[in-house]
């Protein structure tokens, strides 16, 4: 076999995440992969392609979106109440067809690269659309969501997960209010024998927490409406009532985690390394939630990823806005740690170390190159702060926007 070609990219910084950043950095690529990242003075080389006042990085990973809902930008205004919401967008889904999804889908898909997301974990509602859909530029992970409020999902859903038409899969049980212990624990146990990551919303509203605690509140009675019967609520919280029920198994990705008992934080204090959480910050802002306990999490170990959710409940699926949130909410939080979270750790919640979200010698080569102002002395403040578009992108060593 022919030997790959190498090629070398210079920018005035380079930033691998995982060592420290580098003025005027080299990153020499090998066919897909990352062969060596180094100052320029130590890589130097005739057939470099000097990028001048740019920064390289490495693409961001968006750990929780529904691209299902690109088309509902701005149809939602902010709701007095997380029922009202669901309600909302329920209405909404009712008037999509397969083919506006799958259109939604490719529109967010398209939207996550040209904002320098090259890694998406996406949770898919309409898992018809897999047959259709055209390979994307960007790597997917499509979570086949399940939920068994009403009905129990479909036979053929659990062969969609068994055989995902060559796409890379995963699974997830919607959230403790929409599907039951049964549900959960089947896909748990699906996704440890299979090694298939899985993620599921867990404690996103206080709304939620009032009716698994005190079997009252909006969502208690807004799901009483649906038919749900409320026999199981024992006033165990969400996360706890997962956790010690077999209902997650080793490395489930948390989305939200707003509300938790003092007995939740001590299961994870236990064991936090079997869990990630993504956060969401612009979603978060969008409800209008008091402060997410980012430094309890950090305290514990717990890897906290980030991600957009969907376009009902946010403005846009840029990265770089809602680490700008993260930091503008949160600024005990260093734009260095802000980047990782939007970069390694959700390459931890996925068992990608080392392979993705980060620039070293053996990682896909998934690129990401912004301008830069010419005097920047601080790489990572810089380019979260600059809301210029990413110049270029590049996935598996192409250059794909
Ligand atoms: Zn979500």
């Amino acid at each position: 076999m022919k030997p790959e070609k190498q090629r070398a990219f210079r920018a005035q910084w380079v930033l691998p995440v995982s060592s420290p950043p580098l003025r005027d950095g080299v990153v020499v690529i090998e066919g897909g992969r990352i062969l060596k990242v180094g100052a320029w003075r130590q890589l130097r080389s005739r057939d470099t392609e000097d990028l001048g006042d740019a920064i390289i990085l490495p693409g961001l990973i968006n750990a929780h979106c529904h691209l299902d809902y690109t088309g509902m930008r701005g149809l939602i205004p902010p709701p007095s109440d997380f029922s009202q919401w669901i309600r909302r967008i329920n209405e909404l889904k009712l008037t999509l067809t397969t083919s506006d999804t799958l259109a939604a889908v490719q529109a967010g898909l398209g939207e996550s690269l040209q904002t320098g997301t090259t890694t998406v974990l996406n949770i898919e509602s309409v898992p018809e659309i897999l047959t259709c859909l055209p390979k994307p530029s960007s790597r997917v992970w499509w979570f086949l969501e399940a939920l068994d409020i009403r009905h129990p999902p479909p036979p053929e859903f659990w062969s969609w997960i068994g055989e995902p038409v060559g796409r890379r899969v995963g699974v997830s049980p919607h959230a403790p209010y929409t599907a039951s212990l049964e549900l959960y624990r089947r896909a748990a146990r699906l996704s440890a024998s299979a090694g298939l990551p899985f993620t599921t919303h867990v404690a996103e509203t206080l709304e939620e927490f009032e009716m698994f605690t005190l079997r009252r509140g909006a969502l208690h009675d807004f799901l009483k409406g649906l038919g749900r019967s409320g026999k199981d609520l024992d006033g165990t919280p969400p996360f706890s009532r997962l956790a010690l029920t077999g209902a997650l198994p080793q490395g489930a990705i948390l989305a939200h985690m707003n509300w938790l008992a003092e007995s939740d934080w001590e299961i994870l204090a236990r064991d936090p390394s079997s869990y990630s959480v993504a956060h969401c910050p612009r979603c978060h802002a969008y409800f209008d939630r008091p402060p997410f306990a980012w430094e309890r999490f950090r305290r514990l170990g717990i890897n906290v990823c980030l991600g957009t959710d969907s376009l009902a409940s946010n403005a846009s699926l840029d990265m770089f806005a809602e680490m700008r949130e993260l930091l503008r909410a949160h600024p005990e939080v260093s734009p260095a740690e802000a980047l990782r979270m939007a970069t390694l750790a959700g390459a931890r919640a996925m068992g990608q170390q080392g392979l993705l979200g980060e620039l070293r010698p053996g990682a896909h080569a998934d690129l990401v190159v912004k301008p830069l102002p010419a005097d920047t002395t601080e790489p990572e403040a810089a380019v979260i702060a600059d809301e210029r578009p990413p110049e270029r992108i590049m996935v598996e060593g192409k250059f794909v926007a």
